[in-house]
């Protein structure tokens, strides 16, 4: 199977040129640039089995979204998106390929989470995956199981200063994983924020009477953040390893990792489109609020540009979505009278890559290529599947959005693919979308219809992270 993409303007984190791009049996097989002057290609001629004329058009690799969780279990109920749900959503949004979070029970082995998310995943995900490991215990065994999940490609592992009780480790875990990592060439990546105190603020406001979804935003403080952020990178500092942080949220945290980078330490961290976009003020009206909880919560309105700072001067690498979703009706109702209760969670997969093209390169804080290097390819480099994923270039896979930079959309519950009753960006009017969207060379997606075969999605095996690896 030969395609031929012909007429486009590839852009890619470094540079963007008007090319042709061929593709034989899912791999990019050739990238020919057009000569000053000329008209068409070299490749203009070439017999394909399939032409798909760019003209007008951006030819990028496709969106990676290395923050997910489909179907978690969170507070007596689970995210409502499937495998199967989540990963088309995303396709339509011109997302690729997702990066997980399997999670350990509480007592068992990592292995046994493990084993659990791939058979969610497999068969049923129609983009390829792969999975980060959240580990619930720290103790022998499960030290010694990291090696061996480094060495099956799902080399990074995530832990919680956050949610007592639940996922928290205190800072002796942590340091231990960090070490083990120190041997094994794995990533640490966390959730800095300060659980135990947070808890003591947010009990402090349900007895005074605050139980509405805003003072779920109010007993996070940023200072918080910024506090357990610190306290992580002084950690991986002593390990004497990289680390990474989930969603940062605050300028608090993000003056901590602009610190730890001054000084030359291999602090890491990912921002969400919700930070970007959004604010503490859309928790308010009454319960209404609770569309908006997620933790860390939505900041101050003045904290977006300094996210926005962050990612263009790459002290923030690249943007998840921590996609999580549950509906308003009948799970986010489970903290009515409570904000405790509420489910934490937003969903966000479908928007992530139209969302920053829209207030990134057409909102003039980005360029063009940075907007493909923070939504594709650092996260292919930092989770140590690159150049097999986000490049267009030769032998990689032919992840591929032809991207129409000025078509615009407007956002909506009624249109949009994720399984969630309601959207975090209604009647938001958009500009970019991905007129094709192809996985390993299939078109999944074309003129927003859904096109693909069910299933496709394979796992992917990870190796080091190379903004980690010195040598
Ligand atoms: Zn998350």
């Amino acid at each position: 199977m030969r395609t031929l993409i012909k007429n486009g303007l590839v852009v890619t984190a470094d540079a963007s040129f008007e090319a042709d791009v061929v593709i034989v049996d899912g791999k990019i097989d050739a990238v020919s640039r057009r000569a000053s002057g000329a008209v068409e290609t070299a490749l203009a001629g070439l017999v394909a089995d399939e032409t798909i004329d760019a003209t007008g058009k951006y030819v990028v690799p496709g969106g990676i979204d290395a923050h997910t969780h489909m179907e978690l279990p969170f507070g007596g109920t689970f995210a409502k998106d499937t495998f199967e749900s989540g990963t088309k959503a995303a396709a339509h949004g011109g997302t690729t390929m997702i990066v997980d979070f399997a999670v350990q029970p509480k007592g068992a082995a990592l292995r046994d989470g493990l084993d659990v998310w791939m058979a969610k995943a497999e068969g049923n995900a129609v983009l390829d995956y792969g999975f980060h490991m959240i580990m619930s215990d720290v103790n022998d065994a499960s030290l010694a199981e990291m090696d061996q999940l480094v060495a099956e490609g799902i080399p990074d592992f995530k832990l919680f200063t956050a949610y007592p009780g639940v996922f928290l480790s205190p800072d002796d875990h942590i340091f231990r994983a960090m070490k083990q990592t120190r041997k094994n060439g794995g990533m640490i990546m966390m959730h800095a924020e300060n659980g135990p105190v947070i808890d003591v603020i947010a009990a402090d406001l349900v007895a005074s009477g605050m139980t509405d979804p805003i003072g779920h935003g109010l007993a996070r403080y940023p200072i918080l953040e910024g506090e357990a952020t610190n306290r992580c990178i002084r950690l991986a500092e002593a390990a004497g390893v990289p680390v990474y942080f989930v969603h940062l949220s605050s300028r608090d945290a993000l003056e901590a990792v602009t610190a730890a980078r001054g000084r030359g330490s291999m602090a890491f961290a990912e921002t969400c489109p919700q930070y970007l976009f959004l604010s503490i003020d859309d928790m308010g009206n009454g319960f209404e609020g609770a569309k908006y909880v997620c933790s860390p919560p939505l900041r101050p309105k003045d904290h977006q540009e300094d996210l926005w700072r962050g990612l263009r001067t790459d002290i923030l690498q690249l943007v998840g979505t921590d996609h999580c979703p549950f509906d308003f009706e009948g799970q986010k109702e489970l903290g009515r009278g409570d904000f405790r209760k509420i489910p934490n969670g937003l969903p966000a997969i479908e928007d992530r890559v139209d969302l920053l093209h829209h207030g990134g390169v057409v909102g003039g804080r980005i360029s063009r290529e940075r907007w493909v290097e923070i939504a594709s390819t650092a996260p292919a480099k930092m989770f140590g599947m690159y150049p097999q994923k986000g490049a267009i270039a030769v032998g990689s896979d032919a992840d591929i959005l032809v991207y129409d930079p000025n078509r615009k959309r407007t956002i909506s519950a009624a249109t949009h693919h994720m399984d969630v009753d309601y959207s975090l960006f209604e009647g938001w009017e958009i500009q970019g979308a991905s007129d094709v969207v192809m996985s390993r060379g299939t078109v999944l997606v074309r003129d927003g219809q859904w096109v693909g075969p069910a299933g496709h999605g394979q796992f992917v095996r990870r190796g080091r992270s190379d903004f980690a690896r010195l040598a």
